[in-house]
């Protein structure tokens, strides 16, 4: 497949080291390519190859502290990692969660024990974690959630109950990253907290989802009740649990930008190709400009949903938690909407082929929509900008 030209093709851009990791990274994806990727949902079966090869070559830690056993990049070059392996038809989905949610949590805000039990690990590719902070009766109002650990006087430590659902990998992952709520000694109010839930941890129940999703990552629901937890499950500080998920969250859009943008590249790259060589009147397809224009816009939003991924990577990677989280929303927002319509329009692109399995677009559709709901929805982006960004009042 020919590679669509992009404009990150200048060092002014991107560093000689990024542009040698984007093309690192994409030969590997294209080694594996997307029948890999396609075969191994039709089998049932889970990318761990594509997993551990990224892992050893040190691909899927490199935003990890170099201490252990990471790259000592940030979100700049993590999202680089997660967008080349889509455009190459590969989006692991579990890049989201493990190395850019968990591993940067447990990285600044994890005790030395939970860092050294951890990052090597998910820096290597040999450990998982998933991220369950969605619950059925909360969905969107993440302010709603309920799931809370109490203190247990007999052990020091953890009592956890609660449900959760829509949760990623869980079946696949080491251990879960679980969002509940303590209760504050002195307000009695239920304040945010992370624990670290072992998957083999008695009392921890896990059910799959039935999707309609063509994706190698499975969704489950959590069943907690009064599951026991050691007091090391605890990330960091009780008191800071907000503060530690937003440090999560912002990573998590950014990654999400990248699975979409990813997801268009490979879509579009796909369109194009077909559009320049299929013929059915004198000049191939590709020649008429209800095909051409399309394919142009959708390769213009690309374009402008990795640059403002890239400005909430450099605000994130320097420190600066609020423009970047400002700037990850938009990111999330612009590539879910131009990764989707890239899909689209390159399943429209192919015809008929546009729905064969040969192609493998029309499964992308479902996938490519999933940027748009989640880690957050659309409709909640625009509502965080209305209110936040543009100062215009709430209607809930
Ligand atoms: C494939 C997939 C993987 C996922 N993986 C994870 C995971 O690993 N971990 C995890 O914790 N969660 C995960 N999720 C859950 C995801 O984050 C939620 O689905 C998402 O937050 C939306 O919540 P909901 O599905 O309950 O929708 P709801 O909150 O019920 O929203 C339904 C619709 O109403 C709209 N809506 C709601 N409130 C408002 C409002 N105030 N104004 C305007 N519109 C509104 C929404 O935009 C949406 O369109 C995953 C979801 C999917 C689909």
């Amino acid at each position: 497949m020919t590679t669509v030209r992009s404009t990150f093709d200048t060092t002014l851009l991107e560093s000689e080291e990024r542009r040698a990791l984007r093309e690192a990274v994409g030969t590997l994806g294209r080694r594996y390519g997307r029948a890999y990727f396609t075969a191994a949902v039709r089998d049932g079966k889970h990318t761990d190859a594509l997993w551990q090869e990224a892992g050893g070559l040190g691909y899927l830690g490199v935003n990890l502290p170099e201490e252990y056993g990471g790259g000592g990049g940030g979100m700049a070059e993590l999202s680089i990692v997660l967008e080349e392996l889509g455009a190459a038809g590969c989006p692991l989905l579990l890049l989201i969660v493990s190395p850019a949610i968990c591993g940067t949590v447990i990285a600044r805000f994890g005790t030395a024990e939970q860092k050294q039990r951890w990052l090597p690990g998910l820096a290597d590719g040999s450990l998982r974690m998933a991220f369950g902070i969605t619950e059925p009766e909360a969905g969107s109002n993440s302010h709603r959630i309920t799931t809370t650990a109490r203190r247990d006087p007999a052990t020091g430590g953890w009592l956890l109950t609660g449900r959760k659902v829509f949760i990623s990998g869980v079946d696949i992952a080491d251990a879960t990253l679980v969002v509940g709520r303590t209760e504050d000694a002195r307000t009695g109010k239920l304040k945010p907290c992370l624990f670290i839930v072992e998957r083999e941890t008695p009392g921890f129940e896990y059910r799959q989802i039935e999707m309609e999703l063509s994706a190698p990552e499975k969704q489950f629901q959590l069943f907690l009740d009064d599951v026991a937890l050691p007091a090391e499950a605890l990330v960091g500080d009780e008191d800071a649990g907000l503060l530690q998920l937003f440090a999560g969250l912002n990573p998590e859009r950014i990654m999400t930008a990248a699975f979409s943008v990813g997801m268009g590249r490979y879509a579009l790259a796909t369109a194009v190709d077909y559009a320049r060589t299929r013929q059915v009147w004198k000049e191939p397809i590709g020649s008429h400009q209800a095909i051409a224009h399309p394919l142009a816009q959708a390769h213009i939003e690309l374009e402008l949903a990795r640059l403002m991924m890239q400005k909430a990577a450099y605000l994130y990677d320097a420190g600066d938690d609020m423009g970047a989280g400002e700037a990850a929303n938009m990111a999330k927002y612009a590539a879910a909407e131009a990764g989707a319509r890239a899909v689209d329009q390159a399943v429209h692109t192919l015809g008929g082929n546009g729905l064969t399995a040969e192609y493998g677009l029309a499964s992308m559709l479902t996938a490519s929509r999933v940027g748009r709901i989640a880690p957050v929805s659309r409709e909640m982006i625009l509502n965080f900008v209305s209110h936040y960004t543009l100062g215009l009042p709430k209607s809930y």
